[in-house]
C-alpha cells in the first residue's frame, strides 16, 4: 500500500512556483500579488486565511489582506470588489468562504474579475473547466489531479467513483476527470444515491468529499483501489491539547489494507488546495502582466 502525500507533491510546486515568482519579479519589477478578503471572525476561515498569507509570504508574493467586520454590508464588499478588480497591482482576488448569512456569496463571486478569480468560482470559469475550455480550476479537485500525476496514477478509462456533487470540490473534479485527455469514467454519488456501497466498491479510483468523518469503511472498496481522501473533518479528542484532531471522510486505519494507494488526513490533499491557489495566482499574474504590456 503508498501512501500518497501530499505535502511531497506540495513541495515540488513550490519549488517551481519560487523559480517562477523569481522570474515574474525580474521581469516586471513586481511580484505576483493575492488579496484575500475575510469577512467576520468565523475561526476556521482565519486560519484558512492565515495559511494563505504564510504561503504568499514564504514564495515572495505579494499579499493584501482584508479583514471587514461581520456586519459589512453587501454594498461594502462588493464596493471593495471592484476596487481590486480595477487595481493593477492586484492579480487574484479571494473572499473566504462561507460568507454571513446576510451577504449573497452568489452575487460576490459573480462580480469579481473573471480574470483574477484564482478560486476558479465564478461562474464563466466554471462553464470554461464544462466545455474543456482553458480558465481558472477549483483548488481542491486541481490538487487532486495533481497528486494522481505526480504519482502516476492513470485515470484513462478507469472507473472513478466521485462522493460529493458540491460546486467547489464534487463538480469540478468530475468535470476535470471526464474531460479528453482525462478519459476517466466518472459517477458522481451524493446524498440521494441509492444502494451507495455497490457503486463504490466499482471504484478503481474513489474521492470522497463529502464531510462526513470516516464514513467511507472498508466494505465499500474494491480490494487494490486507489482512495483520494478530501475530507477534513474535527472530531472531538480529549487526549490532543486543542480538543479535537483532524480526519478525512475515510475510516483510514480500516480502509487503507485494502487498498493500492491512499491520501492520509491530514497531509494529504488538504496541502494541495493553497499550493494549487498559488499556481493560479501565478497564472492570473503572467496572464494580466502580458496583457498590460501588449
Ligand atoms: P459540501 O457540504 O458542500 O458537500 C458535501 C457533498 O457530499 C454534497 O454533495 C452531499 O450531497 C454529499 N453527501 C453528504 N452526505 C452524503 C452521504 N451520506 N452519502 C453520499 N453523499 C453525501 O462539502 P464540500 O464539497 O465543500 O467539502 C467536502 C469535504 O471536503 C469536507 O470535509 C470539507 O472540509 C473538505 N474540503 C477539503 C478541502 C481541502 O483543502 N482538502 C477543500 C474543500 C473542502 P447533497 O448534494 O445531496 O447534499
Amino acid at each position: 500500500m503508498q501512501i500518497l502525500t501530499g505535502k511531497e507533491v506540495a513541495e515540488k510546486v513550490y519549488e517551481t512556483l519560487q523559480s517562477d515568482c523569481n522570474a515574474f519579479v525580474e521581469k516586471y519589477g513586481f511580484p505576483p500579488t493575492l488579496a484575500v478578503v475575510l469577512v467576520g471572525n468565523d475561526p476556521a476561515s482565519q486560519s484558512y486565511v492565515q495559511g494563505k498569507k504564510q504561503a504568499c509570504l514564504s514564495l515572495g508574493f505579494g499579499h493584501r489582506d482584508y479583514h471587514l467586520a461581520q456586519t459589512t454590508s453587501q454594498k461594502e464588499l462588493l464596493d471593495l470588489i471592484h476596487e481590486l478588480n480595477e487595481d493593477k497591482t492586484v492579480h487574484g482576488i479571494l473572499v473566504q468562504m462561507p460568507l454571513p448569512a446576510h451577504l449573497d456569496a452568489d452575487t460576490v463571486i459573480q462580480n469579481i474579475k473573471v480574470e483574477k478569480d484564482v478560486d476558479g468560482f465564478h461562474p464563466q470559469n466554471v462553464g470554461n473547466l464544462l466545455i474543456g475550455k482553458h480558465g481558472f480550476v477549483s483548488c481542491t479537485p486541481l490538487g487532486v489531479l495533481q497528486i494522481l500525476d505526480y504519482y502516476g496514477i492513470p485515470v484513462e478509462g478507469k472507473h472513478v467513483v466521485v462522493l460529493g456533487r458540491s460546486n467547489i470540490v464534487g463538480k469540478p473534479m468530475a468535470s476535470l476527470l471526464m474531460q479528453k485527455g482525462r478519459d476517466a469514467t466518472v459517477t458522481v454519488c451524493h446524498s440521494k444515491t441509492e444502494n451507495l456501497t455497490s457503486i463504490t466498491v466499482q471504484a478503481d479510483i474513489l474521492i470522497a468529499a463529502i464531510g462526513k468523518p470516516l464514513f467511507v469503511t472498508e466494505s465499500m472498496v474494491k480490494e487494490g483501489c486507489i482512495v483520494i481522501d478530501v475530507g477534513i473533518n474535527r472530531v472531538e479528542d480529549a487526549s490532543r491539547k486543542r480538543g479535537y484532531r483532524l480526519v478525512g471522510d475515510v475510516d483510514y486505519e480500516h480502509v487503507s489494507p485494502h487498498c493500492k494507494a491512499i491520501t492520509p488526513v491530514p497531509g494529504g490533499v488538504g496541502v494541495m488546495t493553497i499550493a494549487m491557489l498559488m499556481k493560479n495566482t501565478m497564472q492570473a499574474a503572467l496572464q494580466l502582466a502580458q496583457k498590460e504590456t501588449q
